[in-house]
């Protein structure tokens, strides 16, 4: 069966019971969502009864909690110790974090490993294994998946060996998956187009069975730019027949695929936008591409 589902918030009314009424909406059998905003760390307590609540719908509606992932806000940055207050508060938040995605059911947890900064690569990733030594335990259940990211600035992990490094380096490196980003993937300057040779490579330098969760994104520029800005399914520089090979790829089938593309909106900017996921995972579904995005949009969300 196929694992599809996309971003979805967790309110601070409904918490998990408003992240899985919103996949259910989207027609998704998997979701990911930040425990709060992605960019600030205020976090509130996870509710008991609400989560109950939210596991009997996700009960009702067959979809699996190991397919549910969860995003740390992307402000933790492990990469670089500066600031050794900051530094340490990512730690600290990380900790909490897990114990937060433990609660809720969660056994991923999506991390952008970090920054440099003003300092190097080699120091970044160091600073990273570090950390996370002081975050992982033998026996949690909640697995740290590290994103691949696109090079932006001086983010590390745009290379497969950074991620590498980092397993080899931490004391319990089966707590530590991958989450692959097509859209960072290709800004990083790998081939989208010919996947078939990035997984081998990935399965050489890695190992296959280490991929915890692929984030679906077309790319709005061209493979290499390290530039990291997502577009929506078919719209952009990797395409829909590529996308499609990826989420279809027998090697990845109890992967969940989660699309992370950009929310549309009808006049340009200047009013509200909308998720354009409902319309994507039926795209994906039907395995046929077209362009009528903003007249779905408009049918379904303005009446
Ligand atoms: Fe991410
Ligand atoms: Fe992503
Ligand atoms: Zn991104």
């Amino acid at each position: 069966m196929l694992l599809i589902g996309s971003h979805v918030s967790f309110g601070s009314k409904e918490q998990l019971l408003g992240s899985v009424k919103e996949a259910i909406s989207y027609g998704a059998n998997s979701f990911m969502f930040y425990t709060g905003a992605p960019q600030n760390t205020k976090r509130c307590n996870i509710d008991y009864d609400l989560t109950l609540e939210a596991r009997n719908l996700l009960y009702e509606n067959n979809i699996e909690l190991e397919n549910i992932v969860v995003h740390a806000p992307y402000i933790i940055n492990l990469a670089n110790n500066e600031k050794k207050e900051s530094y340490l508060f990512a730690i600290d938040f990380l900790k909490d974090e897990i114990k937060r995605a433990y609660a809720l059911g969660s056994e991923k947890l999506v991390l952008h490993p970090g920054s440099f900064v003003n300092l190097d690569l080699d120091t970044g990733i160091k600073n990273i294994i570090n950390a996370l030594n002081e975050v992982l335990t033998p026996n949690q259940a909640v697995k740290i998946c590290l994103e691949t990211m696109a090079g932006k600035g001086t983010e590390t992990c745009f290379k497969l060996e950074h991620i590498k490094r980092i397993i080899d380096g931490v004391k319990y490196p089966d707590k530590i998956m991958v989450c692959l980003d097509t859209c960072h993937l290709n800004d990083a300057g790998y081939d989208m187009g010919d996947f078939d040779s990035f997984l081998k490579e990935f399965d050489k330098i890695i190992g296959i069975d280490k991929i915890g969760c692929v984030h679906i994104n077309d790319s709005k520029n061209e493979i290499g730019t390290h530039k990291d800005r997502h577009e929506n399914i078919g719209f952009g520089t990797i395409g829909f027949d590529n996308l499609l090979k990826i989420i279809y790829d027998e090697r990845l089938k109890n992967v969940p695929k989660i699309l992370e593309t950009p929310y549309v909106s009808l006049a340009g900017g200047k009013d509200r936008s909308y998720p354009p996921y409902k319309f994507e995972i039926d795209k994906i579904r039907n395995k046929k591409f077209n362009k009528n995005i903003l007249e779905n949009i408009r049918d379904y969300y303005k009446n």
